[in-house]
């Protein structure tokens, strides 16, 4: 952690807790000890600066759903959840119950989070001890801000993959013991209904409420995957399957939710529980289209992941452009595609006082985008990020304030 102050002369977009979009033209942001120490007008600054006038200060981005482990088959295309699984995901997810395997693949899919400017990740590995063990091992030393779990699989699995229940718990409430940090913690990880047996499920469930420890699975991505969940479980909705079993807390992230009744929408928003909507896996997968405009009625918080390896990409802005262009008739403006990659998440996160957006006391989590010479600054500028994003260079990312490119 940098000790010194250091001073950067940038323009700044954030949102606030406030729930406005801040855009300060020609400020400092002053650094020290890993935090946000000051935020200045450059006419109220005296001392040294770095020259950042032609960038953009964004907060760090925060991805709510990836699989570190299918991190190289991105884009090996089946159109449906389910053989898409079997055909590519599985296969690949087998490799890291070899360590060194996984604290590559981990190596890698880190230093690719860094290089598109995303400061806090949330993660599933492969079924494997050893995959989060590398997962963690890798974030730790490379400095890297995530929840990690290892996804559970104790029933209707390959074998190659499937574990049983005593695995799956003693493991993971070994991690979460292990890995009580906020900024590297563990998070459980029953990968869907169709992975877990329900005595799985009703005791991670239980152990997680009475620690208070975050929830991580997939719910109604597709609707083979549902009548499957709906048959195996014979409830009346796979949203009742978790309510039924524990799983949805308000520390529950729950990817996808796309395919809901109103009933549902009911149960999740009575919870607490939140949404990892991931766009460009749902396109991907022709998993169907995510209602938006039902769940900003409902008030169900939900915020954006890349879900890699079904998502294609680990830069969440794109990921944000992904949001709009899925939706036909729901508005979705700049401001909230920001909001949802960012303060929204850390809120999810239960994080918000520390990351989240560009604030005096939060962590240094900043990117600094070099803004095109034909752009003018502010808030206009932030549809340009997201929708000609390439035009956008990223030419400095701090985690905790130290520079990483
Ligand atoms: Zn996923």
């Amino acid at each position: 952690m940098e000790k010194r102050l250091i001073s950067y002369r940038c323009n700044i977009i954030t949102p606030t807790k406030e729930g406005r979009l801040l855009t300060l033209e020609d400020h400092i942001i002053n650094v020290q000890d890993g935090k946000i120490q000051s935020i200045v007008p450059y006419a109220e600054h005296q001392g040294e600066w770095n020259d950042y006038r032609d960038c953009i200060a964004l907060p760090g981005f925060i991805d709510l759903h990836a699989h570190v482990s299918q991190f190289h088959v991105k884009g090996a295309h089946e159109p449906a959840l389910l053989p898409w699984l079997q055909k590519h995901v599985f296969p690949a997810e087998k490799h890291s119950k070899n360590p060194d395997y996984a604290r590559n693949i981990s190596s890698l899919f880190f230093a690719e989070t860094i290089r598109k400017a995303t400061s806090f990740s949330v993660i599933y590995t492969a079924p494997f001890r050893e995959a989060a063990d590398a997962a963690f091992e890798v974030a730790s030393q490379m400095e890297i801000k995530a929840k990690i779990g290892m996804s559970l699989m104790d029933t209707n699995s390959p074998a190659y993959l499937m574990h049983n229940k005593d695995y799956a718990l003693s493991n993971s409430i070994e991690l979460d013991e292990k890995w009580t940090e906020p900024m590297l913690g563990h998070i459980f990880s029953p990968r869907f209904a169709l992975s877990c047996s329900p005595e799985l499920m009703h005791e991670i469930g239980k152990y997680a409420q009475a620690k208070g420890s975050f929830i991580q699975t997939h719910l109604s991505e597709n609707p083979e995957e549902i009548r499957q969940v709906i048959k195996a479980f014979g409830q009346d909705s796979y949203t009742e399957v978790y309510r039924n079993l524990g799983i949805l807390t308000n520390k529950t992230i729950l990817g996808h939710a796309i395919h809901l009744s109103d009933d549902e929408l009911d149960t999740i928003k009575l919870s607490g529980a939140a949404i990892a909507h991931c766009p460009d896996s749902n396109f991907f997968l022709k998993s169907g289209v995510f209602p938006l405009s039902r769940i900003k009625e409902k008030g169900i918080p939900f915020a954006l992941g890349s879900d890699v390896a079904a998502g294609t990409s680990l830069f969440m802005p794109y990921h944000a452009k992904m949001m709009n262009y899925r939706q036909d008739n729901t508005l979705v403006s700049a401001q909230e595609m920001l909001f949802r990659i960012t303060l929204r998440s850390a809120e999810i996160l239960h994080l918000d006082t520390r990351i989240g957006s560009i604030e005096s006391g939060k962590d240094a989590d900043i990117s600094f985008f070099k803004l095109p010479p034909e752009l003018d600054f502010g808030e206009n500028a932030l549809s340009p990020f997201f929708f000609a994003s390439d035009i956008f260079k990223l030419k400095q990312f701090l985690i905790d304030g130290k520079e990483r490119l």
